[in-house]
């Protein structure tokens, strides 16, 4: 799970992670009243979406930016006029963008440098790794690829947790100075909020130092373990389904175990691994899938007519192939659940079935006693095959 910026805001004061005061504003009235609240001249108005690149995005009605600095609360009322109700593209959205609904109005302040911090779970050591660059602010991928030795890692022990000698070296490497006991400082705090808060990435870029040397961070990236996110409510009741993708948002509510893809043939399966080799095959025979969707061992009726639902609700999709291998799974409930939802919805495109295991005759039997136009098959070769001529 992801979280907005002025969010991030609430856990980098809760933890004392130094960064600029700011308020939320949905309207241009809002960003006006959070201006004058502030009572500074120098503000900053960022549009507020999942993504980075905001600096550098365009929105679709040509106002070029979705960070601005900005001298009076006029200014910004006027800079939030520009962004709310307007769609944003950057590097990370893609062509379709982001639709802004709220902006962030902050202090400005003044930089001298741009620092790259990230604690983010290292999946090959299983430890939590800190990644930090002298090349702060900019992309941090084109660095990567460039120049790499300017990336720096540094591995924390899970039960030692973040020692001061490591902290030390980090701030050596990055050239703090006479800040490095503030950038210390930031970084004890920002870990500690990393583990607590069971993240699984926080990145900052960039940690500034200001010409009157203060140390902010002043971007937040975050992403939750959504495993542990029941530890967490407060973190919870901060998700913004707004940002997310709808038919991920619809199957979470049923509990089904849904990712949207960008192909046409959308899969409803039983089993993560059956699942995964059903899109292996779909790709083998020249197909593209639409979704991973695992409906799991013990669905009920109402859960498989909900994931039909979703799928059938995904303009992309042009045909369905369902394969169950009935261990735990009753196939005659997976045939109710088909025949439900197009009962609801119709069934306006090719659907095609192969169905093995558990009840599989009275399956098969309920399927073809509902008069849908389904196309069945005797295997998961067969069943690939037929949907891939189907949607072509
Ligand atoms: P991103 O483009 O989505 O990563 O958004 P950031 O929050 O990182 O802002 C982009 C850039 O805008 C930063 O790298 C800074 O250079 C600049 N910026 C952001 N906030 C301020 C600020 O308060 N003052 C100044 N002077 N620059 C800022
Ligand atoms: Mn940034």
């Amino acid at each position: 799970m992801n979280i907005h910026e002025y969010q991030a805001k609430e856990l980098f004061d809760r933890f004392q992670v130094p960064s600029p005061k700011g308020k939320v504003a949905a309207t241009a009235k809002e960003a006006y009243d959070a201006a004058k609240w502030l009572g500074v001249k120098h503000l900053v108005v960022k549009a507020q979406v999942h993504a980075g690149g905001r600096g550098k995005g365009t929105f679709k009605n040509g106002f070029k930016g979705g960070v601005h600095l900005v001298e009076s609360a006029e200014s910004a009322r006027d800079v939030a006029t520009q962004m709310l109700g307007e769609v944003l593209v950057t590097k990370q959205t893609g062509d379709d963008g982001r639709l802004v609904r709220k902006v962030m109005i902050a202090e400005s302040v003044t930089i001298s440098r741009e620092l790259y911090l990230a604690i983010l779970m290292d999946r090959e050591t299983s430890q939590p790794v800190i990644v930090v660059s002298t090349e702060g602010g900019m992309d941090i991928e084109e660095v990567a690829e460039k120049t790499p030795e300017k990336i720096l890692r540094e591995y924390i022990h899970p039960l030692a947790g973040l020692q001061a000698y490591q902290v030390r070296k980090i701030c050596h490497n990055l050239d703090m100075g006479t800040n490095a006991r503030q950038f210390g400082r930031l970084l004890h705090s920002l870990y500690k909020l990393f583990i607590d808060c069971d993240c699984s990435m926080v990145e900052i870029n960039p940690v500034v130092v200001t010409t009157d040397d203060h140390v902010y961070a002043l971007d937040a990236k975050f992403n939750f373990d959504d495993n542990a996110l029941y530890r967490h409510p407060e973190i919870s009741a901060m998700r913004d389904t707004d940002e997310e993708d709808p038919r991920e948002v619809a199957a979470a509510a049923h509990d089904l175990n849904y990712i949207g893809l960008d192909g046409n043939i959308a899969c409803l399966v039983n089993g993560a691994g059956l699942a995964m080799a059903t899109m292996d095959i779909i790709k083998h025979f020249g197909g593209d899938p639409a979704n991973f969707l695992d409906v799991g061992g013990g669905a009920s009726k109402e859960q498989v007519t909900a994931a039909f639902k979703i799928i059938l609700g995904d303009p992309n999709v042009k045909g369905i192939l369902i394969n169950i291998f009935g261990g735990i799974m009753d196939c005659n409930i997976i045939a109710e659940g088909v025949i439900a939802a197009a009962k609801e919805t119709g069934l306006p495109i090719p659907l095609v079935v192969r169905l093995e295991g558990n009840n599989v005759e009275l399956g098969k039997a309920t399927l073809a006693a509902s008069g849908l136009n389904i196309v069945s098959a005797d295997d998961m070769s067969d069943a690939a095959r037929k949907i891939v001529a189907a949607v072509q």
